[in-house]
């Protein structure tokens, strides 16, 4: 992206263009949408999911949440050991708001939430939460708890 992009509304949205949508992923992609589809990894709008507004409320909220800590981590100044701590942290409230409300879509589409994972560090086998082996078959990502509703 350049500077000047930086400080403008995003217009480059890249859509979903699946014919149907089978999965989603909740995932911070620099993005204002939350919504990706599991196949393409592209946005996908509330609107054509037509999710309950409710839910939509809370899938903002708990956005802006991530979004924040996301920034901190990525910036690497005084608050990135805090932020990592807090991305990682199973107790931690966006964690457990992320699963709730991939929870909550699965009722729409079976869905998963993207859990934080520095590239630095040692790929995971094992699910960040429950702890149980993650299942590989995945297109994006390294793996899937489908009892926890995770990828990471
Ligand atoms: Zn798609
Ligand atoms: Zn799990």
């Amino acid at each position: 992206m350049n500077s000047y992009n930086k400080l403008r509304p995003r217009v480059d949205i890249e859509k979903c263009t699946c014919k149907s949508v089978s999965s989603l992923i909740l995932v911070d992609l620099l993005t204002d949408n939350p919504i990706h589809c599991f196949n393409c990894k592209n946005e996908i709008d509330p609107a054509i999911l037509t999710l309950q507004k409710p839910l939509v409320d809370e899938i903002a909220s708990w956005f802006r949440s991530y979004q924040a800590l996301y920034a901190l981590w990525l910036d690497s100044g005084e608050y990135e050991s805090y932020a990592r701590a807090k991305l990682f942290d199973k107790h931690g409230q966006v964690n457990i708001e992320g699963i709730r409300i991939a929870k909550q879509l699965s009722q729409y589409y079976p869905s998963y939430y993207w859990w934080f994972f520095d590239v630095d560090d040692d790929e995971p086998s094992q699910c960040p939460n429950c702890n149980n082996k993650l299942d590989h078959k995945v297109k994006h990502g390294i793996g899937k708890c489908d009892a926890c509703h995770i990828l990471v």
